[in-house]
């Protein structure tokens, strides 16, 4: 259970930047998850509640948009999402490669 401080700290971004554009209220979060982030959007949604009372961002509805896991080849630099066989590159057919999105969990935008 990873969400509880994930749920926390995508509060305290929220607040943080509410209070810079001197909103009284957040109506709606949105959210990009890596599918490989492992967060289930649920228990955010769980903790948001919780987490989020008596603060500006209290009822303010959570949007995740779900961005599959992709890498980057170090060999040719072409960037690809995981396909069934494996890892290799579609493109060269190097095994040097680095995931460059899909692992974490992010705020993308918020209304006020
Ligand atoms: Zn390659």
């Amino acid at each position: 259970m990873h969400e509880l401080p994930i749920t926390q700290s995508l509060l305290d971004i929220v607040l943080d930047h509410a209070s810079r554009v001197g909103a009284s209220r957040v109506t709606d979060v949105h959210l990009v998850v890596g599918d490989l982030a492992g967060v289930s959007s649920d228990c955010v949604e769980f903790y948001w509640e919780i987490v989020s009372r008596e603060t500006p961002a209290e009822g303010a509805r959570l949007h995740f948009r779900r961005v599959p896991l992709q890498f980057e080849c170090r060999e040719c630099g072409v960037v690809f999402e995981r396909s069934s066989e494996g890892f290799e590159c579609p493109s060269c057919g190097a095994e040097q490669v680095h995931v460059v999105s899909g692992d974490d969990c992010r705020l993308e935008a918020i209304d006020v």
